[in-house]
């Protein structure tokens, strides 16, 4: 799947917000939207003006699809699907973009960023009950188990990410076993579980037009 390959402090700027693309660098006084907080453009420091109804919805959806690093025609599709599952439309939207194989291997901590997360996939460094899997949008299930394989344990990376997992930092769906470099999906989150700064509702109203 295509994914976008362009400067990724940029959307952020466009945002207007942190949307955490780099990893640890985010958190530094590198990150650009420290230094140029203006959205980008010839006149991104001068541009004033109000946004549309339709505005607001559309930097809402532009702003989930970065978060997730998804482009539109598969952003397009899980909204659809969202569309198609039980219970409410928006809250369906985010689970589907949570239980990306990517996602979850960033929530447990293996990868500093879902970029970084989704090419030690794409490495194929991980297993899913026990087989390997390479598919970053690869759908994670309550109850499937996630594994750093059994030759790439060595691997600096993982290690430093499990050190800088804090106590009590994971999140409620999730289980993890540091030492065994293994995790669990527990369950579909609740909305209210999910730490992403969007009104999914504006999404619903944008598709629904
Ligand atoms: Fe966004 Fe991170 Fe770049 Fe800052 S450093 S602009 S938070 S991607």
């Amino acid at each position: 799947m295509a994914r976008y390959t362009g400067p990724v402090c940029r959307l952020c700027r466009r945002e207007g917000e942190k949307l955490f693309l780099k990893g640890t660098r985010c958190m530094t006084a590198k990150c650009a939207l420290e230094r140029k907080n203006y959205v980008p453009g010839q006149h991104g420091r001068t541009r004033r003006f109000k946004l549309s109804d339709y505005g607001i919805q559309l930097r809402e959806k532009q702003k989930l699809r970065r978060i997730y690093g998804v482009l539109e025609n598969q952003f397009r599709n899980y909204f659809e699907r969202a569309e198609r599952m039980k219970g409410i439309t928006g809250e369906n939207l985010l689970r589907l973009l949570e239980s990306r194989l990517d996602n979850v291997v960033y929530r447990l901590g293996f990868a500093p960023s879902r970029r970084a997360a989704r090419q030690l996939v794409r490495h194929r460094h991980f297993m899913v009950n026990n087989r390997v899997v390479d598919i970053p949008s690869y759908q994670v299930k309550p109850g499937d188990v996630i594994q750093v394989r059994e030759k790439s344990r060595k691997l600096e990376i993982f290690h430093a990410s499990m050190r800088r997992i804090k106590e009590g930092q994971l999140l409620p769906w999730l289980e993890l076993d540091k030492a065994r470099l293994t995790g669990r999906f527990l369950d579909w989150p609740k909305r209210e579980d999910i730490p992403v700064h969007v009104n999914e509702s504006l999404i619903v109203e944008l598709y629904s037009k």
